[in-house]
């Protein structure tokens, strides 16, 4: 069957050696039920964002056998436009010419376990399924592509129709974490900065006064007198055409022979302060935050490529979902969940006690701002700290859990009314020197709250 002899308004099945393509020429009646059944999709329309944003849909549905649909395009302007996000373009050449590739990616498809993403995956970890699928189906690596309309300046194909732009940082976060679990092999590509608020890559570098972050500054040149040994701004040694020297008034006439230039000095015409070097800072182009250069967040873009288990991850997803639980949860000794620890505190509350031991809970909380400069991934690192720091503080039968990365709660089981202050006292002043030492800002408003039961 040729393309350009198919009528070009109704969308149609067209089937070719057993291979059933479903040829989109519009979104009339375009039903995902449909394109399901069907082994490869076509689109002949010209209008890429109308393609864009159904290829969109399809890889974002939860159907395996949806979402990895083999996609082709039959105009050569909607294939460059779309820039490597379908699997091929076709033209009006006739159809026999990809059926071969069809049918292989239908078989890898198929070899993957039917299965339903459980209720409690994430959105990212779904992403990285598909990624995974992605990956193995179609036997390609993936690589860290630069692109302007990209928040950190690199996208991944077939990423880029799943995570929004400005989510990507996140899932990158998960990758990660594949990676240390043996899913995925990753090699280094680039090494981007980032603006420390919003991720941004678009930054505007400028040299500023030290002072007053203007940038209305301009430097000038220093000149030393060797005669006299005087050193000062060019601008002082000016005297109508000729240098004359402010302090001794001889006329300098040779560089290297009567003087010369050492450095430069920064002058601002906003407050006038002179000083040896100017500021430079990273302005973000989309959230305006001044970022001093140590500030700026580096991330590491990789190339991605699945490895043996991350193929079989591909196949039979769902143990993804056990795993990774266990993985994620990072519990250390003495941590439960919350809901066990509320659980434990009723059960607590109602045992009858002798006047001398009674149960206590002690609540930690700070304020966000404390944590407001760091990435996810920054603070991921930051809990686990602070938790190791708090289970040395517990005896074996305590126990405690983490509500939130500034919420904390700890149940300290049979002990005297002065041990729980102590201990409330210790917290108090320990963690208030954790968080001073860590961060900049002491505004970290510590509440340590001691509950008798
Ligand atoms: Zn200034
Ligand atoms: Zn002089
Ligand atoms: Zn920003």
């Amino acid at each position: 069957m040729i393309l350009k002899n198919l009528e070009a308004n109704a969308n149609t099945i067209v089937t070719e050696y057993d291979i059933n393509f479903h040829i989109v020429n519009s979104n009339a009646e375009l039903r995902h039920e449909n394109l399901v059944n069907c082994d490869a999709i076509i689109f002949r329309s010209d209008y890429v964002s109308f393609v864009k944003t159904e290829i969109q849909r399809i890889r974002k549905a939860d159907n395996p056998a949806l979402y990895l649909k083999p996609i082709y395009v039959a105009t050569k302007r909607a294939y460059l436009r779309l820039d490597k996000n379908v699997d091929g373009y076709l033209g009006d050449d006739e159809l026999n010419g990809i059926v071969e590739e069809v049918s292989v990616l239908v078989d890898r498809i198929n070899e993957i376990v039917d299965f339903d993403f459980p209720k409690h995956a994430t959105f990212h970890q779904k992403n990285f399924i598909k990624l995974c699928q992605y990956l193995l189906t179609r036997d390609i690596n993936l690589k860290a592509r630069r692109s302007r309309e990209a928040h950190m300046g690199f996208r991944y194909n077939f990423v880029n129709y799943l995570v929004p732009n400005l989510e990507l940082n996140q899932f990158l976060d998960l990758v990660n974490d594949m990676k240390k679990v043996g899913y995925i092999n990753t090699k280094l590509a680039e090494r981007v900065n980032l603006c420390r608020d919003c991720s941004s890559s678009y930054l505007h570098f400028v040299e500023t006064c030290h002072k007053c972050k203007s940038v209305d500054i301009e430097s000038e040149s220093l000149i030393h007198h060797f005669r006299c040994a005087y050193i000062g701004p060019e601008s002082d040694f000016q005297q109508d055409d000729v240098l004359m020297c402010p302090k001794c008034d001889k006329v300098l006439r040779h560089i290297g022979v009567d003087y010369d230039k050492p450095s430069e000095i920064i002058n601002c015409n906003s407050c006038n302060h002179q000083s040896q070097q100017s500021a430079i800072l990273a302005n973000c182009v989309d959230c305006g935050k001044e970022n001093d250069l140590k500030t700026l967040h580096s991330k590491e873009m990789y190339n991605i490529s699945l490895t043996e288990q991350g193929k079989n991850l591909a196949i039979n997803p769902i143990s993804l979902f056990g795993e990774y639980k266990a993985e994620k949860d990072d519990k250390l000794e003495l941590e439960i969940d919350q809901s066990t620890f509320d659980l434990l505190v009723r059960q607590e509350s109602k045992k009858k006690r002798d006047k001398k031991y009674a149960s206590y809970t002690l609540e930690i909380l700070f304020s966000e701002e404390t944590l407001a400069t760091l990435v996810p991934s920054e603070i991921r690192t930051f809990q686990m700290e602070f938790k190791k720091i708090l289970v040395n503080y517990l005896q074996e039968i305590d126990l405690f859990t983490a509500v939130t990365p500034l919420n904390y709660k700890l149940l300290m089981i049979s002990k005297t009314e002065r041990y729980a202050e102590d201990m409330a006292e210790t917290l108090r002043y320990n963690i208030n020197k954790v968080l001073n030492d860590n961060f900049s800002d002491p505004e970290h408003q510590l509440q340590v709250t001691k509950i008798k039961l």
